[in-house]
């Protein structure tokens, strides 16, 4: 069914697959996340009831598809996958939630980009688990009732923000992932490496846990590469010598900020006098796409303190100014 894999595919995500942790045990750091999780699944369990609806909030690569299929296998449910881009028309959502098990988990990816009328009919399939479904055109058309089997929806976000609040009341769980401390990114090396058959260094490890910016699935990227690196220029063990050349013909620096991320503060600060800047300027004058300025470069920034989201734009901070060696002119507290 093209609608449930089409974003599924793509060669990163068939590696990333091979590395996701299939139950609770596994899944690194989030500790009060998983100890609550761990709960709402025993009692949904106990009382034979699929869980609750379930939100997960986070920036990319932090573990939301790997929760939510984590969820199915902790539940014994089965899981059906889909992000919100590839669902088009009504009749897409309803070809899938007519099909869903008792029981089982429905995934939706980007459920901020959900269209309005298929969040509608969202809204009450997960509150009274049925759909309304419109026979017949014009004067002739009426409404029929579809009862569906009782399901879990799992919805993920990159951007609480966008989602409509009729539409965010309805999950009984949230969860907010956070970005990832060195030492739980160094789990999850430690962890990928033995299931790649990739030989690193224990300070190897530390190194390139620093630089994966608080996020597994650019660790499990990083490995990969490094193991590249290890084997054309070395002996395929990965040294920190290899982590750091690598980083080095990546572009990525000692706090694991990108070439892009230093552009983004380097621009504010040169052109725009540090801010405040609006986030479509500020799109057009780095190039780079309004969502992935916003899903994957600021949330970074903004937690390694050198951003600040303000109600006038975005504004570079001290450590900014720091961090590229620029003088600081202005008073920084105001
Ligand atoms: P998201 O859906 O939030 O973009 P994914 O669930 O696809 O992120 O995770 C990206 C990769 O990172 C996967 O390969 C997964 O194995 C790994 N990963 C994410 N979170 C964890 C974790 N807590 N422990 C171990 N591996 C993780």
């Amino acid at each position: 069914n093209s609608v449930i894999s089409s974003s599924f595919q793509e060669e990163g995500d068939r590696q990333e697959n091979i590395l996701r942790p299939k139950l609770l045990k596994d899944f690194q750091g989030q500790q009060r996340l998983k100890d609550n999780l761990a709960v709402f699944v025993q009692a949904a369990r106990e009382r034979k009831e699929p869980l609750d609806h379930t939100f997960l909030i986070g920036p990319p690569g932090l573990g939301k598809t790997t929760l939510a299929s984590i969820i199915a296998n902790e539940m014994e449910a089965e899981i059906r996958m889909t992000s919100a881009p590839a669902l088009e028309k009504p009749k897409d959502l309803a070809g899938i939630l007519t099909n869903v098990t008792e029981g089982s988990v429905f995934f939706i990816d980007e459920i901020h980009r959900l269209k309005p009328a298929l969040e509608e009919m969202l809204y009450i399939a997960m509150e009274d688990f049925e759909i309304d479904w419109v026979i017949g055109q014009g004067p002739a058309a009426r409404t029929m009732r579809i009862p569906l089997p009782k399901f879990t929806l799992v919805g993920a976000t990159t951007k609480a923000g966008s989602v409509s609040s009729p539409l965010s009341s309805r999950f009984g769980i949230t969860c907010h992932i956070e970005f990832y401390n060195e030492k739980e990114l160094a789990n999850i090396i430690k962890r990928s490496a033995q299931i790649m058959d990739i030989h690193i260094e224990e300070e190897a490890i530390i190194l390139l846990s620093r630089c994966s910016r608080g996020t597994p699935r650019i660790a499990n990227r990083l490995l990969r590469r490094l193991r590249d690196f290890a084997s054309v220029m070395g002996d395929g063990i990965v040294t920190t010598a290899v982590v750091e050349h690598g980083m080095e013909r990546l572009g990525i620096d000692a706090n694991g900020l990108e070439m892009q991320d230093r552009n983004i503060l380097r621009t504010i600060i040169e052109f725009y006098d540090g801010g405040p800047v609006g986030a479509e300027t500020l799109s057009i004058s780095v190039g780079e796409a309004i969502e992935s300025l916003e899903d994957f470069y600021e949330p970074y920034l903004i937690q390694k303190g050198y951003l600040k989201r303000t109600p006038r734009g975005r504004m570079t901070t001290k450590l900014a100014y720091e961090l590229l060696g620029l003088p600081c002119k202005r008073n920084m507290d105001e």
